[in-house]
């Protein structure tokens, strides 16, 4: 059994401005804590069909028994239904926000309904308000986070979560900031926020972690072990030193790298070094920051000093980079310096969008420009051309604003835009989600199109494509990898502990580290049979929301530039994709 103020739900209801809190220890018992808890809740709330931008839609935050306890356990889990895929929204962000939930006495925070007018939400424990956000309706999402700052209360374990002018906008791909530099990147928790009329939420308080007075001298030994592996062995050393970014070089030189809309798959040696991560440390990595409790520091900062006017005179400005963010307002874009980069990015940041889709969608219009598919019509006047960040920044202002038919389109996704526009064929949306980094082979493919939120991190299929260069493997092996580690992972998110630290969480260390905190009972078997429940539950949560594996487009430009594997072939991976149906029984 878990703490007793573990299993407590705080339920919001934004229409009604009421709260409640209902103990839900049958759920936090049974599914962990996360992803586990927040699909049964989403499964709760949810009702079938519903517009995901109405306020039938529900948010929920949830957290897990390891969270605020154990190094690196420092992500929140939140899940909707989302309005880019129609279907599964789920999102993990780490900052404050799990420390600042546990403490504050929750498992899990449901927010219903939608406010007549701007509000966020300030919870500090069990002390709650319905603020007016009028004011700051409209302001960046950096300045709100200043500004909530000086106004709440709380400072050292809160949590700042709020969207920018793309949530209120409800762009469908725009993400929620946490703290400074962290997100709930993808798949539009900023947009279901904005159209429920909900700027922020500031979650503090200072309830301390009761743990069994039994079990303390079991858990320091539990967690000297883990610490242990996190900070002196080589588990998550990568993180620290070069960063997410530190792995971009090699990919490009391998042909794994989507470059320009994926007109190839990979960039020319000078722009590979530029964009690396080797070259961010050189020239503008200023510092590494973390999670809350986490010692890794894998969050880098890169110092971008411009002149504003003649004279000497300067600003900096301090700008969060990651690789798969350098991918797609990088490479994709065709940038070529590090600074061009950056500027984009800030812009992406400061509107709160997710930069992987902003990225995506603008290589899409940029060769549906090219080809004539699109003109200055519908650009406004923009001419789009690859490595021109002042075009581009202009375009991403106005996907926000939308001055034209177009940007509307544009702000609905690559999958939409293109089905008005044509050039469906380089559309590259996976599931309706814009495509991850990786031109690595079939198992990264198949984990965009079958994976339950199509993003990268749910099976990693990246990895095994590296993994299996230069060796013989059949279609049924790849799948049964895939979802091997797409089921593990849910533990992982269900505790919640970062998945950069998978490495550090195994099976073999997970039941020992919760008995040490006073939850007995599982056993690597369980957990793994656990994960399989869980990403079922979440793979039919999609297939009842229309969702189907047999009608799936797959953007033909993925068959046509060589991975390093060779070219894909567009029946293996329907094959594949036959198989992996078939191994989990529905869809
Ligand atoms: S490894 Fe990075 S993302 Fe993960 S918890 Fe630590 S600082 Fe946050």
């Amino acid at each position: 059994m878990q703490s007793k103020d573990m299993n407590r739900v705080l339920y919001i209801n934004l229409t009604k401005r009421a709260t409640s809190v209902e103990r839900r220890g049958d759920l936090f018992d049974e599914y962990l804590g996360g992803t586990g808890v927040a699909i049964k809740l989403l499964e709760e709330e949810c009702p079938r069909g519903i517009d995901p931008l109405s306020a039938d839609n529900s948010i929920i935050f949830a957290v897990g028994p390891l969270s605020a306890l154990y190094p690196s356990a420092s992500k929140t889990v939140a899940m909707f239904k989302s309005p880019l895929t129609g279907n599964l929204g789920e999102s993990h962000c780490g900052g404050r926000s799990a420390m600042a939930i546990k403490f504050a006495g929750y498992g899990a925070i449901v927010i219903k309904g939608a406010s007549d007018i701007p509000v966020y939400l300030a919870i500090h424990g069990d002390d709650i308000h319905f603020r007016d956000a009028s004011s700051i309706w409209g302001v960046e999402a950096q300045t709100v986070g200043r500004i909530l700052r000086e106004v709440e209360p709380g400072s050292g374990v809160r949590s700042i979560i709020r969207i920018g002018s793309a949530g209120e906008k409800q762009v469908r791909y725009a993400c929620a900031v946490c703290e400074t530099y962290r997100h709930f990147g993808r798949l539009g928790l900023g947009a279901v926020m904005g159209s429920k009329n909900l700027k922020a939420l500031v979650i503090s308080a200072d309830k301390s972690l009761e743990l069994p007075k039994a079990k303390r001298k079991d858990y320091k030994k539990v967690y000297d072990e883990l610490q242990g592996v996190v900070v002196k062995t080589d588990a998550m050393e990568k993180y620290h030193d070069l960063g997410t970014a530190g792995k971009i070089y090699d990919l490009n030189k391998i042909g794994g790298m989507a470059y320009k809309n994926l007109e190839s798959g990979q960039a020319p040696e000078e722009i590979a070094r530029e964009l690396a991560g080797e070259n961010f440390a050189e020239k503008v990595l200023s510092r590494r920051v973390s999670c809350a409790h986490c010692p890794v520091g894998c969050i880098h900062l890169a110092s971008l000093r411009e002149m504003y006017e003649p004279g000497y005179y300067f600003k900096t400005s301090i700008i969060p980079y990651d690789n798969e963010t350098i991918y797609s307002l990088g490479f994709m874009l065709g940038m070529t310096k590090v600074e061009d980069y950056l500027r984009l990015i800030d812009v992406v940041d400061r509107r709160g969008m997710d930069a992987i889709s902003t990225g995506v969608i603008l290589a899409w219009a940029t060769e549906a420009y090219e080809k004539g598919l699109i003109t200055k019509e519908h650009t406004d006047g923009l001419e789009l051309r690859w490595g021109d960040v002042q075009v581009y920044s202009e375009a991403i202002r106005k996907i926000v604003r939308m001055p034209t038919e177009f940007y509307r389109d544009l702000a609905r996704g690559v999958e939409h835009a293109s089905s008005v526009y044509g050039g469906q064929d380089y559309a590259l949306a996976f599931g309706g989600n814009e495509m991850p980094e990786y031109h690595t082979g079939i198992a990264c493919y198949l984990n965009n199109l079958a994976g339950a939120r199509h993003s990268h991190l749910d099976s990693a299929g990246y990895d095994l494509d590296q993994k299996l260069l230069g060796k013989e493997f059949t279609l049924e092996e790849v799948v049964e990898k895939l979802l091997k580690e797409e089921e593990w992972r849910q533990i992982l998110s269900s505790l919640v502990v970062c998945f950069f630290a998978r490495k550090v969480y195994t099976p073999a260390v997970i039941p020992k580290a919760l008995d040490a905190i006073g939850v007995k009972g599982w056993t690597s078997e369980k957990l793994e049979e656990l994960g399989r429940e869980i990403h079922r539950a979440k793979m039919n949560f999609k297939f009842r929301e229309g969702f189907n594996l047999d009608t799936i487009r797959i953007p033909k430009r993925i068959f046509e530039v060589p991975t390093p594997h060779g070219l894909l072939k567009e029946e293996e991976l329907r094959k594949a994709l036959a198989i992996y149906k078939e191994r989990i029984g529905s869809g």
